[in-house]
Parts: C-alpha cells; structure tokens; sequence
C-alpha cells in the first residue's frame, strides 16, 4: 500500500547508510528524530459539499489527496499541520464522468483540483482556501490503452494511467514511451504533459513535450480536441495550451503520444572528469556533436561525494579511488559524469566509443559500467531516501532551472552561493549539491539538492526550508534563467510568475484562463494569480 505521509510503499525501507549519516553529522551538525504524526491525529472537517453517488466523502480518502509530494507537504503531514483538505474526491471513469463532475461542481460553486498520481513538487494539487469547498478529481481509475497505431508509432492513452502501467502496456507490444521521471512508479502520463515534465532519458527521447501529440481536455467551457497531426500550419499549435497547464484550464482525459520501439539493448557508463567546468564542457560537446546517447548526467564534486557515499561501490569503490589517486590527483573536484546508449546491440557499443573518446579529450577517465548499473538500481529508490532522512532529522529538497550554456557556470555559481549562504544569519548550515541533465543543443537544465538540520517545530522547519528556496529562486532568476524547468509552478512559485513571464505573458495566460475556465472553478491559486 502506498505510504500517506511520505514517499514510495509502506512495506519498503531505504534506510540512509552508516556513512551518510556520519557524513550528515558532520556537515550539518547533530539532528533529533523528528515527530510522524498518525493519520488519525489529523482532524478532517466535515465535507462541505452536497451529496453525489460518484464522489467519496471519507476523512482516509481526503486526507490521502490532501498534499502532492514536496518537502513542504511531507512537513506538514508528518508534523500533522494540514490545513486544507478536499470536501471530497470523485473517480471517474470516462470523459463523459468529468464533463457531468465539472458542472456538477459549478453547481455546486465548488472548486475543482485534478489529481493524477499527486506527485507534484510544487504544491499543485493541495487544496488553496478560498471559503469554496474543494472537489478533488482522482483519474486513477483511468489507466487504459486505447488504441496503439504501431505503424504510425502513436499511443493514445487514458491520461490517468500511470509509469508502470503504461510502460506495462506498450512494452507487451514491443513498444516504450522511453519517459521515467524519477516519481514513475506513481506519476500519471495527464500530470507529465500538463507540467512539462523531463524523464531521466529526455536526451534520446525527448521531454514529455517532444512525446506529447494530441488528446482530449475537458474544460468548463467545453471540450477541447486535438487530432495527432505530424505537423500543422493551421495557426497558433493548441497543445501549447494543454502543456503546463496544471490542471487550471480543463482536466486532460486523453493523451495521445509518439512511442518507439523497444531497444535491444540499453547501457550505463560512467567516467569521473576533473571539476565542474570540465565536465561541462564535456557535456556540451557530447550534446552538440550529436553523439546519440539516450541519458547524460554529470554531477558535481558535491554530488559525486555523496553519490559514492549512497552507492556502496564496496571494493570497486576502493579500487578505482586508489587507482585514480595518480591520474586525478585532485580528488575533491572529480565529478561524476553518467551516460548511456540505447538501440541496437552493435550501435549502443559504437555510441559508447564515440562518446568515451569526446570524454577523454576533456581528461575524462572512464569507470566502466559498474557506476551505470548502480545507478539503473537506485534510480526510483532514492526517493525513499527522503523518509529515512526525516526519520532521523533532516530535510532534503531539489529545484531546478535551465539556461544556456554560456550562462551554465555562473548560475551554477550564484545558485550553489545563495544555497550554502541562506541560513547563515541564524547559524544554520545547508550543504548543496548540483547535477547538470537534459541537454539541448542550446543549453541544459541544472537540478539542485540542498539538506538542512530540521527545526523544532513545522512553523520554523518551514521558515527554514523557505529561506533556502527563495534565496535559490533569487538567485536563478538574476541569472535570467528560468524559474523551473520542469517541476512546473504550482502554488510554491506562483510569486515569480511576473519575473519570469512579464506582465504581457502573464495577461495573455490570464485570458486563456478566463476562456476556459470563465469562473476560475480550476485549481485556484496555482499557475496564476487571478
Ligand atoms: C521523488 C520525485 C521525483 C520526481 N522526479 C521528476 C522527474 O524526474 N521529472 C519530472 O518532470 N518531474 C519529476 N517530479 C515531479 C512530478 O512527478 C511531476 O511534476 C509529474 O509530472 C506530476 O505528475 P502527477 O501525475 O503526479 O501529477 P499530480 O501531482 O497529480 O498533479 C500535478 C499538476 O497537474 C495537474 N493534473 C494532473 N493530472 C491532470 C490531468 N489529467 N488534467 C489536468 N491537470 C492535471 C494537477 O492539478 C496539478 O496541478 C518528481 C517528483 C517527486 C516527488
């Protein structure tokens, strides 16, 4: 069963190694376990929202859909400070069922949150008090396969279906979407199109954007269709609306998108390069030069430390630090650099070569494939890291940005300062770490992660954690990059909208919104203010 305050199943346990935890002490200083309040500790008002036979009015199904997946939520469920909670939550089962939901709610003067696998890092689907009572939209019972085009290569789907049940589906006809953010395991493919999300292979597959090719969304307005054209001159492209929309312009209930076949074979390397700076320009290389790798990620010297750490490389571990003492002597900049090719068996060898040679220009030093494959066996687990850490007093939290690689290092720079330096004037340590992913031709995304001490109490855990964010978002955005790249807006950004889209931007959103949604009925207090 999936856990109510925390990530992942409750039956599984990633505990944080003896020497992570040692580590943590060290940079953060010493922490208490911290409070975990019991579901039934949490008072659930009673619904204010009239009867329907299609929606459930129980405190458990409430209170479980109550807050997406940021450290924000996890705080305030675990201290047990939630303070809004959906009057109730519907499972509808078609399109038809959202159109009757949604004027039903009017009716109702209800608001409405659509929710897919709620793992929203931004306060997307938490309920914002505005005196309405709140009508939370599950598509969970939305999760099939509607047609599979396998000579045009496209999929239409139920827009609820989540990771694995959709790779699930495609993979038994010999096809992926190639699409795994990190949250698979729970995320839905409507909340990956409507958030603009990157999945960790996004350099051979594309974001979900590339991916996204038509579908169906309900607004209050009416229905919205948009065929699966390859390509269409027919004016301004519509599915630029549904893209980022988070659930304020109508409820995605079909999602048609391009598949690929399954490769044969898919390989994980990784090499160590000498500082940041190197490895970015290795990077970039990689990236322009087309070599056509399916995933790159290169970590910084602070990632790359607790990436060994958590990895448990045993005796590889040793061995490769001991033979690398002479060929990189400064062993506090080497930077972890991962990638991978996918394909045929005979390319994915030959893509390898080309890129392990582009890394060796830039003194990369190859590790073989035992960090790839540590890798492939932690990337959905690490998640769970963020329970364990909570368990014994610490926060973990990430953002990210993108920018031009012109502009890389000195975001990388201002952000890694504003990091370290936010609780300074309290006497409160931070440690950050970075990793560059989803390359472009243009530039490439940055993806913070930053621990702290937990505070006493949620109102100051909370202080904390939003000193650290904001000094963050200061500092990306006086780089001018942009303000997510794909964690969305959610509520936590909604403040940086003017900044990052002006006032022409945010008018022209405005008044997409006013057309779809003319009473505002649609997660209010997220994406833009009214
Ligand atoms: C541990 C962890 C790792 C993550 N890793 C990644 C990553 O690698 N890449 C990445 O891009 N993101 C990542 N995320 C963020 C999150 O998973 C994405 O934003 C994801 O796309 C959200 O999908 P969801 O189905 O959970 O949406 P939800 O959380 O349910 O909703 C998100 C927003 O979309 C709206 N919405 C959802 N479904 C619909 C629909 N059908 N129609 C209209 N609106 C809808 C909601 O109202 C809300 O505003 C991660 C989150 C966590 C907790």
């Amino acid at each position: 069963m999936r856990r109510w305050n925390g990530w992942g199943e409750e039956d599984v346990v990633y505990p944080l190694p003896k020497e992570a935890l040692g580590f943590l002490v060290a940079e953060l200083g010493e922490s208490a376990p911290a409070p975990s309040v019991p579901a039934e500790g949490i008072p659930v008002p009673f619904p204010r929202l009239p009867d329907h036979p299609g929606v459930a009015y129980d405190p458990k199904a409430r209170l479980v859909r109550a807050r997406g997946q940021s450290f924000a939520d996890l705080a305030a469920l675990r201290f047990g400070e939630v303070h809004s909670v959906p009057d109730g939550v519907a499972f509808p089962v078609c399109s038809s069922d959202i159109a009757e939901l949604l004027e039903w709610a009017r009716g109702a003067d209800a608001q409405v949150i659509p929710y897919g696998g709620g793992t929203s890092v931004t306060g997307g689907v938490n309920p914002v008090e505005n005196g309405k009572p709140v009508l939370t939209l599950s598509l969970e019972r939305m999760q099939a396969l509607l047609e599979l085009d396998q000579k045009s290569h496209l999929a239409s789907f139920e827009a609820g279906v989540q990771g694995p049940w959709l790779e699930a589906q495609l993979r038994a006809n010999g096809f992926t979407l190639g699409h795994f953010p990190q949250s698979f395991a729970y995320s839905s493919l409507g909340g990956w199109v409507v958030t603009h999300s990157s999945g960790q292979e996004s350099l051979g597959y594309g974001r979900i954007a590339d991916m996204f090719q038509g579908g169906r969304m309900i607004t209050p307005a009416g229905r919205l269709d948009l065929p699966p054209h390859p390509a269409s001159a027919a004016g301004a492209e519509l599915k630029h609306v549904v893209l980022g929309s988070e659930g304020c312009f109508g409820v995605l209930t079909e999602a048609v998108v391009r598949v690929r076949p399954l490769p044969e074979e898919q390989t994980f390397v990784g090499a160590l390069l000498p500082g940041f700076e190197a490895g970015l320009e290795a990077a970039r290389e990689l990236i322009q030069a087309r070599v056509p790798l399916c995933m790159l990620r290169l970590s910084d010297a602070f990632e790359t430390r607790v990436s060994f750490l958590l990895a448990n490389l045993g005796r590889f571990g040793g061995l490769a630090n001991r033979a690398l003492r002479f060929r990189m002597p400064k062993g506090e900049q080497r930077c972890l650099l991962l990638y991978g090719a996918a394909g045929r068996r005979s390319d994915v060898a030959k893509v390898l070569q080309e890129a392990a040679a582009v890394v060796r220009t830039h003194k990369g030093i190859g590790l073989g494939r035992v960090p790839g494959k540590s890798w492939q066996k932690s990337r959905f687990r690490l998640p769970y890291l963020r329970n364990a850490l909570w368990e014994v007093g610490y926060g973990v939290d990430t953002l990210e940005t993108a920018t031009a690689y012109s502009k890389l290092l000195p975001t990388y720079r201002a952000v890694m300062k504003a990091m370290q330096g936010a609780l300074a004037t309290d006497n409160g340590r931070v440690y950050a770490m970075a990793h560059l992913s989803h390359g472009y031709e243009t530039g490439a995304s940055l993806y913070f992660t930053f621990f702290f001490r937990l505070a006493d109490g949620f109102e100051e855990t909370i202080a904390c954690w939003r000193t650290i964010k904001h000094a963050s978002i200061q500092a990306i955005l006086g780089q001018k990059a942009t303000l997510t790249h794909h964690h969305g807006v959610g509520a936590d950004h909604l403040s940086y909208m003017t900044e990052e889209k002006g006032e022409a931007g945010l008018s022209l959103l405005r008044s997409l919104k006013a057309t779809l949604d003319p009473t505002g009925m649609l997660n209010p207090g997220k994406l833009i203010a009214r």
